[in-house]
């Protein structure tokens, strides 16, 4: 399973402590991030995620190019619905990109954790 994490800034700290609560079954997911949030997952989790581009960077846009070609089975986007971020467009066209693909996109934290448990059950 290959899975694409993302948390705007204000979720980053939900993300962290969600990853150590599923560690176990990220630990034998093939995981990918952009790069702030991957950083923590690493060092705080420790966890093996390949780090891509920040997002406003161009992260959310390299997750969707991999994921319009079959390169990633579920997204957990834990987006930040209350400050407006600077690459919308990125991060609308990455959320499109599951909904085309149909992809299993969790963008909050419960349906996170919905989409994790499924991977324990499995
Ligand atoms: P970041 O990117 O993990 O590099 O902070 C996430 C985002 O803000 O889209």
């Amino acid at each position: 399973m290959r899975i694409a994490l993302i948390a705007h800034d204000r979720k980053k700290d939900d993300m962290v402590r969600l990853a150590g609560q599923f560690h176990a079954v990220l630990s034998r997911c093939t995981l990918m991030a952009t790069g702030t949030t991957g950083g923590r997952l690493q060092r705080e989790v420790g966890l093996a995620v390949e780090c891509l581009l920040s997002g406003p960077l161009g992260g959310d846009l390299q997750i969707g190019a991999r994921l319009a070609v079959g390169e990633v089975d579920a997204v957990i986007f834990l987006r930040d619905p209350m400050t407006p971020q600077p690459h919308e467009p990125d991060i609308n066209a990455l959320v499109r990109a599951c909904d085309v693909h149909d992809v299993p996109c969790a963008t909050n934290l419960s349906g996170a954790r919905l989409l994790l448990q499924g991977l324990i059950v499995e």
